[in-house]
C-alpha cells in the first residue's frame, strides 16, 4: 500500500513532549512552540480535520518517578503533564487567532472539556483544532496509545507521529551510523524485524484496526504539512 495524500482528510498528530523542550531536557522552547503552532495552523488552513495528542515527557514520565512515588500516582502526574502542554500550545494558537478545543481524558472542568467521542467529533466537524490530553485517562498506558485510540474512535485516516528523527531506521541511527532509513513498511514487517515504532499496545491497536501511521521529523519548519502532503517524507507504516 502506497501513501496517498489525497486519501487523508482527518489526521491525529502525536507530538512527543520532548519536542516542546527543543534542545533542552525539560520544559519549553519558545521558538519550537511558535513553529509548531504555525505548522498546525498551516495544516488547518489546508482544510484538513486535525486532532493533536500531546505527550508529557518534557515535564514528567511515569517510569522516571521518585523512589517513593507509586507507579499509578506517577502515571497520574505524567497525564497532568500532558494537560499542561495542551494549555501551553492552545495559548500559542490563540495568540495567532486560532481556537483549539482542549479535551482531557481526566475530568477537570475548569481547565479542559472532558473527552467524549461525540463532543470531539462535533468539534472536528465544526472545523476546530482539537487538542487531546491526559492520554487515555488510565495509568500504564502511553500517549502513543492515546493517539491511535483517538484516531480509531474518530475515524482518522492517519496517525502522524512527530519525533526528532526522520522516521524508522533498521537500527538506532544515533548508535549505528550504518542504520538504514525505511521509507515504507507493513505492520507485520515491523514486528518480524523487531523495529521500534511505538510501544506494543499502541502498535497492536493500529495494526488491529488498520490505522496507518507515519513517523516523521517535526523539527523542520513546515514539516507537518510536508509529512501529510509528501509521498516520500517520513516512514509510512501500513497493513
Ligand atoms: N500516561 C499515562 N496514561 C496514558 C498516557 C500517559 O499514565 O494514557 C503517563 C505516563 O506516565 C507517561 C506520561 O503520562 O510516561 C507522559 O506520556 P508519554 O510518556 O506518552 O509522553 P511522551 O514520551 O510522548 O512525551
Amino acid at each position: 500500500m502506497k501513501y496517498s495524500p489525497e486519501k487523508v482528510h482527518r489526521v491525529i498528530v502525536k507530538v512527543s513532549g520532548e519536542v516542546f523542550a527543543g534542545g533542552k531536557s525539560f520544559g519549553y522552547d519558545n521558538d519550537v512552540l511558535v513553529r509548531i503552532a504555525e505548522d498546525i495552523i498551516q495544516v488547518r488552513r489546508d482544510g484538513l480535520s486535525l486532532g493533536l495528542v500531546l505527550g508529557g515527557g518534557n515535564i514528567y514520565r511515569g517510569g522516571q518517578a521518585a523512589a517513593e512515588v507509586r507507579r499509578v500516582t506517577a502515571d497520574h502526574i505524567g497525564m497532568l503533564a500532558t494537560v499542561q502542554n495542551a494549555l501551553v500550545l492552545a495559548e500559542y494558537l490563540r495568540n495567532r487567532n486560532y481556537h483549539a478545543d482542549i479535551y482531557s481524558a481526566v475530568q477537570m472542568d475548569k481547565v479542559a472539556m472532558y473527552y467524549t467521542h461525540d463532543k470531539a467529533e462535533k468539534s472536528l466537524r465544526e472545523g476546530k483544532i482539537c487538542i487531546f490530553c491526559a492520554g487515555t485517562g488510565n495509568p500504564y498506558f502511553t500517549t502513543d496509545t492515546a493517539a491511535v485510540l483517538r484516531a480509531t474512535e474518530l475515524n482518522a485516516n492517519l496517525v502522524l507521529k512527530g519525533t526528532k528523527v526522520d522516521g524508522v531506521y533498521s537500527d538506532d541511527p544515533v548508535k549505528n551510523p550504518n542504520a538504514e532509513f525505511i521509507p515504507d513498511i507493513t505492520y507485520d514487517e515491523v514486528l518480524s524485524r523487531k523495529l521500534q515504532v511505538m510501544d506494543m499496545t499502541a502498535f497492536s491497536l493500529a495494526r488491529d484496526y488498520e490505522i496507518p501511521v507515519k513517523v516523521f521529523n517535526l523539527n523542520e519548519p513546515g514539516s507537518l504539512q510536508k509529512a501529510i502532503m509528501s509521498k516520500t517524507m517520513g516512514t509510512f507504516i501500513h497493513p
